[in-house]
């Protein structure tokens, strides 16, 4: 990896471009602005100076791009398998090819340490290859045999559907939502977050020069309450795939009641590491580290809540301590930072926000507990001990690198308070007892565990969340069963007897 000051000059480089119009809506193929001419201003976290200014999209809007993904349907549906395969392993090349750039803007768009981001865009790209791969398949159905019947299921693409994605790692979530709505034939209407909408104007525009025929994948920019509440509204538009906060989801499914949207849901977190005293202890205190220092601790996976068995919990504080304060703090540029900026000041003194209440409800701040020096939203690693369940570092979602960390004395005692929260989405267990590996985890009520792991993806595998964490699965033939609508088809194979009414 080069080093701060090259890496700084070619992200001025690839700023350049923005300078001009900003961040423009993407419609039918074309760059636009809003149709108000209203725009608002994009802050890098770095250093709080505006970056670009962004289309301000609203109903009218999202209105010229459901009916140009409307228009765009039926000839996107009818596409072959094998060529929608081609169309989107040509995008993955693409990605990859402007790898470099797509980092380097999201870097500084949203504070992610370069040292992550350069993957992201290499795991944007496999997203893309994965659902590549499963175009040909997408409208597989099955077949069943009933006493005098044949029933055959298949499956067609529901149509135009929204896409609402939040401000952490933009450009994977991005393709994670937008790739199998393209493999299963759905058009696209896409709403980024306002925070972090450079990048999703970068994809959209290397989507169509690798060959994506225009009003396929369609873009408005804008607020929340604004684009993204027409889009959820719009009676074009027939399902709406959502990343983001659990109270923003419940908005989106009483949005979109009115039109009997479809709607699937991938929410907070509060995930609980729960570190038995026989497990590998140094791989467990590194994979804690890793999952709530790593991306900012901006991340709906991240396992912000340590449950450690009392008899190894001071120690085991002490090395996660320990690892926290030696972490990087700095520009997202400098090879050697591991925690960024958070996204906004508005997010930072959220975070900060939870240091007085931390002391105030008695847990005790073993390391970090500040803002970190610097003009931007810079916050030093967090780990707070001595802490209870109960207080609301322990149950709300900080969204920073913050982790809570509470004693356990028994199996028992670890699974109810990994339980006792309005959340569901991951869950760790780090222990080498294999039966209570079993038994822990079939108790755990969360959509995704990894045992003796980080958050390792295998992209066949189901990715969601239960209780507030959610509504739906992403991931392998999961994605499919959101975008498209199943049929089913009964075919007589006997005379059956038929009721003859009337005569
Ligand atoms: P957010 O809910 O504030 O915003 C997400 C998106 O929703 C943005 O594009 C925003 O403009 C839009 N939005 C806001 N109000 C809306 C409304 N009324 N109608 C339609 N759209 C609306 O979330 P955020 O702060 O951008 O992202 C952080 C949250 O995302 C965290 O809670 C995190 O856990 C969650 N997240 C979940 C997953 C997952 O897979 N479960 C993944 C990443 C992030």
């Amino acid at each position: 990896m080069t080093g701060f000051a090259e890496n700084h000059a070619k992200a001025l480089t690839y700023l350049k471009r923005w300078g001009g119009e900003g961040v423009l809506n993407h419609i039918s193929g074309r760059s636009v602005a809003a149709v108000s001419g209203e725009t608002f201003e994009n802050i890098s976290p770095v250093d709080l100076a505006p970056i670009c200014s962004v289309a301000r999209g609203g109903a009218r809007d999202v209105d010229a791009a459901a009916r140009a993904a409307r228009a765009a349907f039926a000839a996107w549906r009818d596409v072959s398998g094998a060529e929608r395969r081609a169309i989107l392993h040509r995008i993955a090349d693409a990605i990859t090819t402007r790898a470099e750039e797509i980092a380097f803007t999201e870097c500084m768009d949203t504070g992610q340490a370069l040292r992550f981001m350069s993957k992201a865009a290499i795991r944007g790209a496999a997203n893309f290859r994965f659902y590549a791969d499963k175009a040909p398949e997408a409208r597989d159905g099955k077949s069943m045999y009933g006493p005098g019947q044949m029933n055959m299921t298949s499956r067609s693409p529901i149509g135009p559907v929204g896409i609402i994605t939040p401000w952490n790692t933009p450009f994977m979530l991005s393709t994670w939502k937008i790739a199998p709505a393209l493999a299963a034939g759905c058009t696209v209407v896409h709403k980024p977050a306002e925070l972090s909408p450079m990048t999703a104007k970068l994809l959209v525009e290397i989507a169509e020069e690798a060959g994506l025929p225009p009003g396929v994948w369609n873009l408005v920019n804008g607020y929340g309450e604004e684009a993204g509440r027409a889009l959820c509204e719009h009676p074009d538009i027939k399902a709406v795939a959502f990343i983001g906060e659990s109270a923003t989801g419940s908005a989106i499914m009483a949005q979109g009641a009115s039109t009997l949207k479809r709607v699937h849901l991938e929410l907070g977190g509060k995930n609980p590491v729960i570190v038995f005293d026989d497990a590998d202890l140094e791989r467990a205190a590194d994979a804690a580290v890793f999952m709530i220092y790593s991306l900012n601790g901006e991340r709906c996976t991240s396992s912000s809540r340590l449950l450690v068995d009392a008899k190894i919990y001071d120690a085991f504080c002490d090395e996660v301590a320990k690892k926290a304060g030696r972490i990087k703090v700095g520009h997202p540029l400098d090879p050697d930072t591991v925690v960024g900026p958070l996204i906004a000041p508005g997010h930072e003194a959220k975070v900060l926000s939870y240091f007085d209440r931390a002391r105030a409800e008695g847990a005790t701040i073993a390391v970090g507990g500040e803002k970190a020096p610097g003009p931007g939203c810079f916050v030093k690693p967090t780990l707070f001990t001595n802490a209870t369940n109960d207080m609301s570092i322990a149950r709300e979602e900080i969204f920073g690198p913050v982790l809570t960390a509470i004693p356990f004395a028994t199996e028992d005692e670890a699974v109810l308070m990994a339980n006792d929260t309005p959340y569901g989405l991951a869950g760790y267990v780090w222990t080498r007892d294999v039966a209570r590996a079993l038994r822990v985890t079939d108790q755990l009520e969360a959509g995704m565990i990894w045992v003796n792991s980080e958050n390792l993806r295998h992209l066949p595998t189901p990715f969601g969340g239960a209780k507030a964490s959610g509504i739906g699965r992403d991931g392998g033939d999961w994605s499919f069963d959101f975008y498209m609508e199943t049929k089913n088809v009964a075919f007589a194979t006997t005379q059956h007897k038929i009721p003859k009414l009337g005569g």
